[in-house]
C-alpha cells in the first residue's frame, strides 16, 4: 500500500464524521504519490501524518442578544492549520452549515493555496454557524463583537490574520476590526478585506473573482485559445461570482447565469453586473429581485431543479465558473457541461466540484483549474493588504491589480510546469497540489519537529 493511501485510510477511521474534510484530503494525497516516490524524505519525516493535523483548533461559545432582547448562542471556531510558511491566513465563514469538518476542509486547502501564491502566509480558516441572513445590521454588529470577544486572544498581525468568506464581507470585517481595536488598543492589520478607509486594499473586493478569470485566461491561452467572445456560466451571486462576471466582460466574454441558495438567473443578453450589485450588495435581496429589475431574465427557483442538480450547469457554454460553495457541481453536472461543449472550468468557490466531477474534467482533457490555484487571487491580495498595512503604505488600484495578475500568472506557470515535470502537463490538480505541498513540506522539515 502506498504511503499516501496508508495515511488516508488512517484518517478515514479517525474522522469518519467529517466527510468534506476527508474529500479535500483525499483529493490532495492521491495526487502527491509521484512526488513522495521521488523523494523519500517526506515519508521519513512523516510529513503527511503531520500536515493533515491542524496545529491548533480553537472552539468557543458566542453569545449575543437579538433585537427582541432574546439571548442567542452560536458556535465559533478558528482552525490554525499550518504556520510553516508564515502567519496563519484564511477567511471566516458565517453560515448555518458551518461545523468543524467544513472548517478543517477549508483550512487544509488553504495551506496549499497560500503556498502556491509564493507569499509568506500559513493556512487557517474559521467561522461560525451564525446566519447573517435576515438579521438587522445591529444584530450582525453585536454578533461580530461577541465573536471577536474570544477570537482576539488568538489573532494578530504577525500571528493569524483572518479575512472574509461566505457570509463575511466588508460590513462584518469592519465590525470585527472595530471590536479587535477596542479590546487590544492596537490599530494593526489583523484582518484583511477591510474598508479602504481604515487600511483595506484597493482591489481586494474584486480580487478572487478577477483572479479566477485571469487564471482561466491563462489556461485557455496555454491551449492557443482565449476567453474572448466566449459564453460563460457562473454560479453564486456573492463576492466571487459578482467580480468574476465583471472581469469576464473586461476581457470580452459574456456571463449569462448567476445563482444563489434559492434559485438561478439566466440572462441571455448577459448578466447586468450593476443590477447584481444593487440586488446583492445594497438590497441584500434574493435573485427574484434581479428578475423584477431585468424583465428579459429568466428566474428558476431551486424547487424546480431536478433532484441534486444545479440547472446553471445545463446552460450551454464555452466556460464555467463555479463560485458559490463546495460540492455544487457533481458528475451529472460535469457530464452536462461536457456534452454542451464546455472547454474550460475554473473554480472560484472552494472545492465546488465533487471528486467524480473532477475526474470527468481531467479525463475529458478540457482546461480545468482547481480552486486552490484558480481562486488564490483573494488570499494573495489579502497578503498585499498586509504588506501595505505593515509598511503604512497605500497602493493604487492598478498597482494591486498588476501584482494580482502577476501572481495568477505565476501560479498557473508553477502548476503547469510541475505537472509537466511529472509527465501530466494538463493535470493542474496534480501540478498545483505537488507545487504547493513541496514548499510547505520542505519548510516543515527545515523547522524540525516542533
Ligand atoms: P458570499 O457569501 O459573498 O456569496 C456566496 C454565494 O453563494 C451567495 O450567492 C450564496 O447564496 C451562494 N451559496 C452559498 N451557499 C450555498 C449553497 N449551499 N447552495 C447554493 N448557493 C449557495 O461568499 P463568497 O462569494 O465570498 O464565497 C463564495 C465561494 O468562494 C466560497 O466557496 C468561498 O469559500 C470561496 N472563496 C471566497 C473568497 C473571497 O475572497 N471571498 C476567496 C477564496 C474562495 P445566498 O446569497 O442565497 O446565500
Amino acid at each position: 500500500m502506498s504511503y499516501a493511501q496508508h495515511v488516508m485510510d488512517d484518517l478515514k477511521q479517525k474522522y469518519a464524521s467529517e466527510p468534506v474534510f476527508l474529500q479535500a484530503v483525499q483529493e490532495v494525497l492521491m495526487t502527491l504519490q509521484p512526488a513522495l516516490d521521488k523523494d523519500p524524505k517526506y515519508q521519513q519525516h512523516k510529513i503527511l501524518e503531520r500536515i493533515v493535523e491542524p496545529e491548533r483548533i480553537i472552539g468557543f461559545r458566542v453569545e449575543w442578544v437579538d433585537d427582541k432582547g432574546e439571548i442567542q448562542v452560536n458556535r465559533g471556531f478558528r482552525v490554525q492549520y499550518n504556520s510553516a510558511l508564515g502567519p496563519y491566513k484564511g477567511g471566516l465563514r458565517f453560515h448555518p452549515s458551518v461545523n468543524l469538518g467544513i472548517l478543517k476542509f477549508l483550512g487544509f486547502e488553504q495551506i496549499f493555496k497560500n503556498s502556491l501564491t509564493g507569499l509568506a502566509i500559513g493556512g487557517a480558516k474559521g467561522g461560525s454557524d451564525f446566519d447573517p441572513k435576515g438579521k438587522s445590521d445591529i444584530e450582525v454588529m453585536r454578533f461580530c463583537q461577541a465573536f471577536m470577544n474570544e477570537l482576539y486572544r488568538h489573532v494578530g498581525a504577525t500571528i493569524d490574520v483572518p479575512a472574509g468568506d461566505i457570509g463575511v464581507g466588508g460590513r462584518e470585517v469592519g465590525y470585527l476590526f472595530g471590536q479587535y481595536k477596542k479590546l487590544t488598543k492596537s490599530y494593526e492589520g489583523v484582518l484583511t478585506g477591510k474598508n479602504v478607509l481604515f487600511g483595506g486594499s484597493l482591489a481586494r473586493t474584486e480580487a478572487t473573482g478577477y483572479g479566477n478569470v485571469y487564471f482561466a485566461q491563462h489556461m485557455m491561452q496555454g491551449r492557443g485559445d482565449s476567453l474572448e467572445g466566449k459564453t460563460c456560466v457562473v454560479s453564486g451571486a456573492g463576492n466571487v461570482a459578482t467580480y468574476c462576471c465583471e472581469k469576464l466582460y473586461h476581457i470580452g466574454a459574456k456571463p449569462v447565469t448567476v445563482s444563489d441558495s434559492r434559485g438561478m438567473i439566466y440572462d441571455a443578453d448577459g448578466i447586468k453586473v450593476d443590477v447584481l450589485k444593487q440586488v446583492k450588495e445594497v438590497e441584500r435581496a434574493s435573485l427574484t429581485r434581479y428578475a423584477e429589475l431585468v424583465p428579459g431574465a429568466k428566474y428558476t427557483p431551486v424547487s424546480e431543479y431536478p433532484a441534486g442538480r444545479n440547472v446553471v450547469w445545463n446552460v450551454p457554454c464555452d466556460a464555467a465558473f463555479p463560485c458559490a460553495t463546495q460540492n455544487e457541481l457533481n458528475l451529472e453536472d460535469a457530464k452536462a457541461l461536457l456534452a454542451n461543449g464546455c472547454k474550460c472550468v475554473s473554480e472560484g468557490a472552494n472545492m465546488p466540484s465533487t471528486l467524480e466531477a473532477v475526474h470527468a474534467f481531467l479525463e475529458s482533457g478540457i482546461c480545468y483549474g482547481p480552486s486552490k490555484a484558480a481562486n488564490a487571487g483573494g488570499v494573495a491580495t489579502s497578503q498585499l493588504e498586509m504588506a501595505q498595512n505593515a509598511s503604512m503604505q497605500k497602493w493604487d488600484f492598478a498597482t494591486v491589480d498588476n501584482k494580482l495578475q502577476g501572481i495568477m500568472g505565476n501560479i498557473y506557470a508553477n502548476a503547469f510546469e510541475t505537472a509537466k515535470d511529472f509527465g501530466q502537463p494538463n493535470n493542474l490538480v496534480l501540478g498545483a497540489n505537488i507545487a504547493g505541498f513541496r514548499k510547505v513540506a520542505d519548510a516543515m522539515i527545515a523547522q524540525g519537529v516542533c
